[in-house]
């Protein structure tokens, strides 16, 4: 897998003309979202380039402290500052999503915006709307993926430990700490690069992980204790939270993060979801062992996408109706999700 000249040439051509560079991610950003955009705007900074962050809305506070967050404009909080942005800009970059409607809030400001768009992203089959587009699904993270951008396009000298922590951060949460989508060695020698640079590893580790308020800590308790249901038959695990739910226990951006890989750790369980239940809607988050893409089963029922392995989603539907139609989905996968279980063992 490498990324073509052209690519990386036109790339350098438009650092060389834009001058208003904005950097945007997609609605309720995660790891990589943030790490992967926050390591652009350091190395641009870098480059003389002043670039902005718009973030969609609020980020978990296990992210809050990565350096240049301060710097980011929330749109959901300065809407009106975040339309300017996104009208004056001449270039835009797009990180870790790979169409437009996933950063919800600014979908057509973004579609309308003069700019030229750059899209880097590692989710499958992106949108055709990107002038300049870096789509790989193998590696692990948007992270890798732009720090491999950088040092193709000759910038190997320019990483900073600011922009290493960033990167890590990226692909350790995408990696779920080097557990999964990291079967390529080129990601651990670009974690060993980036570690290089004096990063704290065992720190971004804990401030990341081990932050947990005693209320996160507790829902999750809810969550495997009384609202996970297994289903041995389709080798399937589902969690659902509901508003009283998120409620009790004073929920807060983040606070569900990881939780379906529990109901996914679960021997013989090769798919999990989360059911969370929204003002009209319930998300979902759908993850998957082996062959059997919750990415197909998200675009096809829940109006997302995703990943093989993990993809998200959601439905107009109150919840209860929620997990009996998710149910009734099930028999006509069975047989699939059966095979993708033996496989994987
Ligand atoms: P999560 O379950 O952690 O929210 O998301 C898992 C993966 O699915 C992420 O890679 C994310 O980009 C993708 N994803 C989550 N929600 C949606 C959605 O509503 N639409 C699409 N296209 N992708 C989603
Ligand atoms: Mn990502």
């Amino acid at each position: 897998m490498s990324i073509s000249e052209t690519s990386i040439a036109y790339l350098k051509q438009l650092l060389g003309e834009k001058s208003d560079v904005l950097i945007t991610t997609h609605y309720n950003p995660d790891g990589d979202a943030i790490g992967s955009s926050l390591a652009l705007y350091h190395f641009l900074n870098s480059q003389g380039i002043e670039a902005k962050v718009l973030i969609p809305n609020e980020l978990p506070s296990f992210l809050q402290w990565l350096p240049g967050v301060e710097n980011a404009v929330l749109y959901s909080d300065q809407p009106d500052q975040g339309n300017s942005m996104l009208e004056e800009a001449d270039l835009i970059f797009c990180m870790d999503y790979n169409g437009l409607n996933r950063v919800k809030l600014y979908t057509d400001q973004l579609r309308d915006a003069k700019a030229t768009r750059i899209l880097i992203d590692h989710h499958a089959q992106p949108e055709n709307e990107f002038d300049l587009t870096f789509s790989v699904i193998e590696v692990s993270s948007t992270s890798e993926l732009l720090h491999m951008i950088l040092e193709e396009a000759g910038f190997s000298d320019s990483l900073t430990k600011e922009m290493a922590e960033c990167f890590f951060v990226g692909i350790m949460t995408d990696t779920g700490s080097f557990s999964f989508a990291c079967n390529r060695p080129e990601t651990f020698e670009i974690a060993a690069k980036l570690i290089k640079t004096g990063i704290d590893v065992e720190r971004i580790h804990r401030m990341v992980y081990d932050t947990y308020s005693e209320s996160r800590m507790r829902l999750l308790g809810q969550c495997l204790g009384s609202n996970m249901k297994v289903l041995p038959e389709f080798a399937t695990a589902y969690i659902w939270l509901s508003k009283e739910d998120l409620e009790q226990y004073n929920y807060q951006q983040g606070d569900t993060e990881g939780v379906v890989n529990y109901a996914l750790s679960i021997q013989n369980v090769a798919v999990a979801a989360l059911f969370t239940e929204r003002d009209d809607r319930v998300r979902v988050s759908l993850r998957s062992k082996g062959e059997f893409s919750v990415n197909e089963f998200a675009r096809a029922h829940f109006n997302g996408g995703g990943h093989r392995n993990a993809a998200g989603g959601d439905i107009i539907k109150p919840m209860s109706e929620t997990l009996s139609w998710f149910e009734s989905l099930l028999p006509a996968y069975s047989a699939e999700i059966m095979k993708s279980l033996e496989n994987y063992k």
